[in-house]
C-alpha cells in the first residue's frame, strides 16, 4: 500500500486554502499489476473486442464522419510513467468531449471547488449533451461541467480578459497534461465552427438566463477549438494517469493541478462522464470516465493509472462501443474498480481487537 499526505499543497493556491473542502489530506492506494500481466491483458482485450462492429461513427460534425470504423487501440499509463499500448493507440483524433473534464480541471485549480459548484453545479441531466430543454428544465443552470452548457460556463471562467488569453490559457494547460504541446485539428475545428449552430443557441440561452459573463459566440468559438485539438489514445492515458497522480504528470513530473482538483474532475467524470449512459458505465466499470464523440474514452485509475481507448464506432448516447466493452474488461481484469473490496480476514480465535 502507498500513502501520499499532501495537505501541505494547499497553500500554492490562496483561493483553496480557504475551503474547508481542500484542506484534506490525500491517500492512493494499490497499484497496477506487474508489467507483463497489463500487456498480456491489454492484448487479449484488443483481440477480443477488435470483432465488435456495433455502432456508428458520428456525422453531425462533417469531418469526424470521414473516420476509419476500423480503428481500435487502447493505451495504459502508470502513474510512475510505464505505459503499454495496443492497435491504433497513436492515431490521432479530435479530443472533443473529453476537453471537458480537463478545461474543468484547470478551471477548477484557478477558481477553486466551491465557485464551479455555484456557477455551473455537479448534478448530471440525463440529457444528452447538447439538450436545451435540460436548461430549461432547471432555469438556466448546466447542472454539470460535461455537457455542452456546462462546458461552455467554465470557459467563461477561465482566466484571461480576451478570447485569445483564455485560449492560451485552456491549450496551455491541456498540453501540461499530456507532457507536449497539443495542436488543433483546423479541419475539424473549421468544420464544427461552420455547423455548430446548436451550441451558439446554448451560448445566447444561458446569456439570456445570465449564466454566461463572457460574449457567447468568442465563447462557442473556444469551446470549438478546445474540442478540435488533437490526442491519441497515449496522449489521453498520460493525461488520465495526471488525474490518478494527485496533477503530476507522470512523464514531465510538472505538477499541472492540485490534488483537491483530481479529486474534484474524478466526481463529475464518475456521475457524468459518459453522457446519459454514465450510471451504467459506473455499474459496469466502477472507474471514473469521460467520453467524446469522436470515439475516445479516458478513464483513471485514482493512485493507479490512466487508460484510453480509440475506437469511432459509437452507441447512441455517443460513447464508443468497443472503447465501452475494452475498459469494462480491463477494469475487472485489472482488479480497478474503485467500489470493490475484500472482506478484512477474520481475527484468529482467541486474538483481541484493539
Ligand atoms: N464538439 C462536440 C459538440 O459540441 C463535442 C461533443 C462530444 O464529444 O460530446 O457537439
Amino acid at each position: 500500500m502507498v500513502s501520499r499526505d499532501s495537505g501541505d499543497l494547499d497553500l500554492l493556491n490562496p483561493a483553496r486554502a480557504t475551503d474547508p473542502a481542500d484542506r484534506t489530506g490525500f491517500t492512493s492506494t494499490g497499484h497496477l499489476p506487474a508489467r507483463g500481466t497489463v500487456s498480456g491483458l491489454l492484448r487479449d482485450a484488443h483481440a477480443t473486442y477488435a470483432t465488435l462492429d456495433d455502432g456508428t461513427v458520428a456525422d453531425y460534425i462533417p469531418s469526424l464522419a470521414a473516420a476509419d470504423p476500423s480503428r481500435f487501440g487502447i493505451s495504459v499509463c502508470g502513474v510512475d510513467g510505464t505505459s503499454f499500448s495496443i492497435g491504433d493507440a497513436q492515431e490521432a483524433f479530435s479530443i472533443q468531449s473529453i476537453s471537458k473534464a480537463f478545461t474543468f480541471a484547470l478551471v477548477c485549480e484557478a477558481i477553486g471547488h466551491t465557485t464551479v459548484r455555484e456557477a455551473v453545479g455537479v448534478n448530471n441531466t440525463g440529457l444528452p449533451f447538447d439538450s436545451v430543454m435540460a436548461l430549461e428544465l432547471n432555469g438556466g443552470s448546466p447542472r454539470n461541467p460535461m455537457v455542452n452548457a456546462g462546458a461552455l460556463v467554465m470557459i467563461t471562467l477561465a482566466p484571461g480578459d480576451s478570447a485569445a488569453a483564455k485560449w492560451q490559457f485552456l491549450q496551455e494547460g491541456m498540453s501540461r497534461f499530456a507532457g507536449h504541446r497539443l495542436l488543433l485539428d483546423v479541419d475539424v475545428y473549421e468544420s464544427e465552427a461552420a455547423t455548430n449552430h446548436r451550441n451558439r443557441a446554448l451560448a445566447a440561452l444561458l446569456r439570456s438566463y445570465g449564466h454566461m459573463s463572457y460574449d457567447p459566440l468568442l465563447t462557442t468559438d473556444i469551446y470549438t477549438r478546445q474540442c478540435s485539438l488533437l490526442v491519441s489514445a497515449m496522449d489521453l492515458a498520460v493525461m488520465g494517469a495526471t488525474l490518478a497522480d494527485g496533477g503530476v504528470n507522470p512523464l514531465t513530473h510538472e505538477r499541472v493541478v492540485h490534488p483537491s482538483v483530481c479529486r474534484d474532475t474524478l466526481a463529475v467524470m464518475a456521475t457524468s462522464g459518459l453522457y446519459q449512459r454514465s450510471g451504467d458505465w459506473l455499474y459496469e466499470v466502477g472507474l471514473p470516465g469521460k467520453s467524446g464523440v469522436s470515439g475516445g474514452i479516458v478513464t483513471v485509475a485514482p493512485g493507479k493509472g490512466g487508460m484510453a481507448t480509440y475506437s469511432p464506432r459509437l452507441d447512441p448516447a455517443g460513447n464508443s462501443i468497443r472503447g465501452q466493452h475494452a475498459i469494462r474488461s480491463l477494469s475487472r481484469s485489472l482488479g480497478l474498480n474503485v467500489f470493490a473490496s475484500a472482506p478484512e480476514p477474520a481475527p484468529a480465535p482467541g486474538t483481541q481487537t484493539p
